[in-house]
């Protein structure tokens, strides 16, 4: 799919080339066959999912601009849905403040320049939601979720889906900021009590209370690759 061009925010005149590296490039597309090897230092790109909201507690945007001070600190670049305001901002503000680099990618119908983050590095503007929600899972090497809604709910668990299918295969961390996350997470393993997922697909994600638990949780990530295939279908024999 031809995606175009990213450009910086402040200046559309301003265009940059887009490389995305080999090897890591597999969404939508089974030929992945080597094991994931999960290590900070090889996970450059992370994708963050982050509420769009500006009417949460202070506890949550405090968490936000650290996970973005966090992962700039650790030389990771980030990924997200270009938003100034909410959590998506607060990432962004934390990351930047730190010189980390900051690609947003939002859809032309969304792309209010007050709403979009007037600062990042590198900016992409998509047709719709499906075309950017595609490019920020297949242009990272993991995915961290802030608190969010429906959005953040939708982004997660398109990257979840497409690791239980094998497409997709790194590391998936859950910031659990104020438990926010608590009543989600039983319902997944209720999901798997009940055998809707294997009880290997418990290994697709990992939750940490605090920002800074990201990078070791990252490190320690199960093992995944395309081979997810092959057990993606729950049945008696692997549930
Ligand atoms: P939500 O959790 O429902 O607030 O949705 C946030 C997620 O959806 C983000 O990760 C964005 O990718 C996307 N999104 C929703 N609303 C906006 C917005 N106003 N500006 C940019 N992205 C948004």
């Amino acid at each position: 799919m031809e995606i175009g061009n990213w450009v910086t925010p402040r200046s559309f005149g301003c265009w940059f080339k887009y490389t995305p590296r080999v090897g890591r490039l597999l969404v939508y597309n089974i030929t992945m066959n080597k094991k994931n090897v999960i290590d900070t230092h090889h996970v450059k790109m992370v994708t963050v999912y982050a509420s769009s909201s500006s009417a949460l507690k202070p506890v949550y945007y405090d968490a936000a601009r650290r996970l973005g001070e966090v992962l700039a600190g650790a030389g990771k670049s980030i990924m997200y849905g270009a938003g100034g305001h909410g959590l998506m901002g607060a990432v962004a503000d934390g990351a930047l403040s730190r010189n980390g680099e900051v690609y947003g990618v939002v859809p032309s119908f969304l792309q209010n320049l007050e709403l979009t983050h007037q600062s990042l590095t590198g900016l992409k503007i998509v047709e719709d939601m499906h075309t950017r929600k595609q490019l920020m899972l297949e242009g990272s090497d993991a995915v961290v979720t802030l608190p969010g809604g429906s959005g953040t709910y939708e982004e997660m668990f398109e990257a979840l889906t497409m690791k239980r299918l094998g497409q997709w295969v790194g590391p998936v961390i859950l910031v659990n900021t104020n438990g926010f996350y608590d009543g989600l997470l039983e319902f997944m393993n209720h999901s798997i009590a009940e055998r809707f997922m294997g009880s290997s697909h418990l290994k697709m994600w990992s939750v940490v209370d605090e920002p800074e638990d990201v990078l070791d949780a990252i490190s320690n990530s199960h093992d995944w690759d395309s081979d997810a295939l092959q057990f993606a279908n729950v049945t008696v024999a692997n549930a």
